[in-house]
This record gives C-alpha cells, structure tokens and sequence, in this order.
C-alpha cells in the first residue's frame, strides 16, 4: 500500500480573466483568418500555452520586422506594448489585434493622466519585464523605474516635488507596500492610483497561497521559469511558512521520491498556467503515494474580459 499525502489545493488558482482573454484571441484569430497567425512575445508566460497554440497554427515572434508573411494578422501579447509597436504594425501595413490584459491598459491611462498634470512618475517593477517596458513606453518623458525601496532614497527627483506612481500588476503585494510606504515618506506630495494597480488575480493567489503555506512540507507552484506572477507565488509561499517552496515548469521531469519523508505538500497554478497542469502534478504524484486531496478556497472568482468583437465576426 502506497504511503499517505495530504495535498492542500491553493484556491484561487491558475487561469486569469486576462490570460483567458489573451489565448481565446489568439485562437479566436486563427479560427476566423486561418494559420499562421503571428504572436509578438509569448501571449502569456507559459510554456504549455505557447506550445499548443504553436501546434493549433500560431508562431511567435519578438519583433514585428521577424514577421515573413506581412498578409498575416498579429497579436500583441498579454503583457501590453509600448506606443511605439501598433504605430510600427501600422507603417508595416499589419493586421493587429491587442490582447493587452484591460488592467494592463488600465496602468497605460494612469500614465497618460499622469504625463498631463505633468507629473514626474515613478512605476515600481522589475527591469526587462515585457509589461514594465509596454508601460515605459506609453509616454516619451522618462518614468523612474524602481524595484526595491533603495532604490526610491536615490530617485533623482526633489523631495518636496509633487509625483505619481504605479506599479507592475503581478508584483509581490507584500514588497510592493513597503515601497510604496517608502515613496510616501521620501516624498511629501504622492499622488496614488485610484485603484491599486497589483490585479485581483494575481492578489487572490497570493492570499490563496498565504492561506495554507504553513500546513505543508513541501510548496510546489506549476508555473514557467520567466513569469513574474509564478516567482513570487514562491516567495510567498516561503515567507509564510512552508518548509521548502519550488516552482515546477516541466512536470515530466518531476520525481515524487523527493516527498518520501513527507506527509504533507501544498499546490498552486499561476496566473498563467492552465488548470490540466494541476491535474497532470497530481497524477504523477498519485503514481506513488495515496493523495488525500484538501481544496482550500479562499475567494471565488467570476471576473471575465471579452474578446474584441472584430475578432468574432465571421469574415
Ligand atoms: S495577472 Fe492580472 S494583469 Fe496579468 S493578465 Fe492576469 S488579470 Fe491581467
């Protein structure tokens, strides 16, 4: 008889409302004007997704000049694109559709707003992220980009000047505050968001992870190695109390026999990961040990975003 696991099931988890959207589109687009359809960057980060849509016709590309086929219609991924690229798919005479997530636009207005009150703006991310340089780039002033609160002591900007920030939307909710606590006492005018800028989704599978982090020996969030929401889902669920915490991008190359000692393990998916992964985690491990499988539920979801209608008509 196999050994007993309990296994605690993070909930919420896996598939955003953005994420969602940002797939059907690419699918959506394929349905209506046939393969190939262009992709620029990967549409969300996960390796399962991008190699599906790869297989149902879509290719992948960083930069619309990589484009061979011009006739064919192009996507720009979830994370949002600097001003510079639909501009750039125009002279290229691209057909484009943006499948920016509607809280990655949401940021891009801020900006804007904030650009006309002539604000210097400070946006709290991490360097190189797809989503921090698609909001970079939606105004030709210079945003002061900040990823711990060190780096807010020596911003290049008068303490008694007024300013503004936003944030990444899949940022640690815990850091995130201390910085935001360290603009607010570096400087003496701040003007926030209306609405916090770190999205529902990735807040609830933070909490969702907080929520059962110390019940289990073992954390194991199914996410790729180079998204952003999966990284701190690990940090989270270090800093709340699980012994060790991994991120699991290749489920194939998992071994079980690393839980023999164990009794009980925690799961989640990312934002970006779709649920099939869990299901695929679990039969693997099932394969070894007798799961007692405990769903946790810290928050229901019912938050969906619909595709642009361009998109559904028949051609
Ligand atoms: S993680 Fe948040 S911002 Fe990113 S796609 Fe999902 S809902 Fe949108």
């Amino acid at each position: 008889m196999n050994k007993k696991l309990d296994v605690y099931l993070a909930g919420p988890r896996g598939f955003c409302a953005g994420v969602e959207r940002a797939i059907l589109m690419v699918q959506e687009a394929i349905k209506k004007y046939g393969a190939p359809v262009y992709v620029r960057h990967e549409i969300v980060h996960n390796k399962y997704v991008v190699d599906n849509l790869k297989k149902e016709g879509a290719i992948f590309v960083e930069e619309l000049y990589e484009i061979d086929q011009r006739d064919r219609p192009v996507i720009f991924s979830a994370h949002g694109v600097p001003k510079s690229v639909p501009k750039e798919a125009a002279n290229l005479k691209l057909l484009y559709f943006d499948a920016t997530c509607p809280l990655v636009s949401k940021i891009h207005k801020e900006v804007e707003n904030f650009e006309k009150k002539n604000l210097p703006v400070i946006l709290i991310g991490h360097h190189n992220h797809p989503e921090v340089i698609g909001t970079m780039g939606q105004t030709a002033k210079e945003i002061f980009l900040v990823e711990n609160k060190e780096e807010v002591k020596h911003l290049p900007i008068q303490k008694n000047q007024q300013i503004a920030y936003v944030t990444q939307t899949t940022l640690s909710v815990d850091d995130t505050k201390e910085i935001i606590d360290e603009i607010k006492l570096h400087f003496k005018n701040v003007l926030e968001p209306k609405k916090k800028d770190i999205c529902y989704a990735t807040t609830n599978r933070q909490k969702a992870v907080k929520n059962i982090a110390n019940l289990s020996d073992y954390f194991f969030v199914i996410g790729s190695k180079n998204s952003s929401n999966s990284l701190r889902l690990v940090e989270v669920a270090k800093n709340y109390g699980s012994q060790k915490a991994i991120l699991i991008d290749d489920i194939d190359n998992f071994d079980p026999t690393i839980l023999n000692s164990s009794s009980k393990i925690g799961i989640t998916a990312s934002a970006s990961s779709p649920e099939i992964l869990v299901s695929k985690m679990l039969g693997k491990i099932g394969q070894q040990f007798d799961l007692n499988i405990i769903e946790s539920e810290y928050e229901k979801e019912n938050i969906h975003f619909k595709i642009p209608q361009k998109l559904k008509e028949v051609v």
